[in-house]
């Protein structure tokens, strides 16, 4: 994936970590010296809490309210467009259950998996993208699979969404158009054998067109929340439809082909040409 592509322009990690490193240091700094004054760890304790009570916690707005939690954590994007804006192929309901709840719920995941794993990893697509194509070197497995359930479920919902618009160009245009007539022969045999591995994804996960490293297209199956870039081959992650139930099931029960002969409706075309550059 071209980093720039998902570049995420608010993070300022550095200062905050600085600052959130220096209200830290002053704490331990006053704990220490109680200690050395003689005072018993209950006596420290009570002292604590009469401290931030006097103090109406100004300690803590005053010396540290530049950190705010939220800076430094994943944020669920909005939803580029309304939650009705995709019917009839994907309904409100549906959107909003899957972006607010779903999508939420592996954001937050991932971001009390990133505190457990206590690295540091700036809020950014391109630094999940780098950690979770490392993810053999994390040695605690609850750990691991956590990132990966969590990380890959940030990912392939951040791009799930933003690859579908309610006004889409009909079909592939430009060098991805190209490229699809090259390798596939047309749009509509392209569009059969990714269909093809989308119903035939056994339990949940995601389909995946992706650019190789040799430049050549080909469509993967991955399960649950695994990511291209989990693969760490060099390809770039174009296209991914969403085959989880929760994509669909309110709709479509357990039709899931009739989904994704909508799902092709309401493809942003111009996103996908995008990553492809
Ligand atoms: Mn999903």
């Amino acid at each position: 994936m071209k980093p720039t592509a998902f570049a995420n322009s608010s993070f300022t990690g550095q200062a905050l970590f600085s600052k959130s490193s220096k209200c830290l240091q002053s704490a331990r700094r006053i704990s220490i010296s109680m200690t050395a004054a003689g005072l018993s760890r209950r006596q420290i304790l009570h002292f604590g809490l009469w401290f931030a009570a006097a103090s109406g916690l100004s300690f803590a707005k005053e010396n540290c309210h530049a950190i705010a939690p939220t800076e430094l954590q994943f944020t669920v994007p909005p939803l580029p467009y309304a939650y009705n804006a995709l019917e009839p192929a994907i309904d409100r309901k549906t959107m909003m259950l899957h972006h607010d709840k779903h999508f939420a719920g592996y954001t937050s995941k991932l971001n009390a998996a990133l505190a457990t794993l206590g690295k540091n990893t700036p809020p950014t697509v391109e630094a999940l993208m780098a950690l979770l194509s490392n993810l053999s070197k994390i040695s605690d497995i609850s750990l691991r699979t956590a990132l990966r359930n969590n990380g890959g479920g940030y990912l392939n919902h951040k791009q799930f969404f933003e690859s579908l618009a309610p006004m889409p160009n009909a079909e592939p245009s430009g060098k991805l158009r190209d490229k699809i007539l090259s390798e596939f022969g047309s749009i509509e045999n392209f569009k059969k054998e990714f269909g093809n591995q989308a119903t035939s994804l056994f339990g949940s996960g995601f389909a995946w067109l992706v650019k190789e490293k040799s430049g050549n297209l080909a469509i993967r199956q991955y399960a649950n929340q695994d990511h291209p870039s989990m693969d760490n081959d060099g390809s770039v992650a174009l296209l991914g439809c969403d085959v989880w139930e929760h994509a669909y099931y309110l709709r479509y029960n357990n039709r899931r082909n009739d989904y994704i002969a909508a799902w092709w409706d309401v493809v942003n075309w111009a996103e996908v040409n995008r990553r492809l550059v």
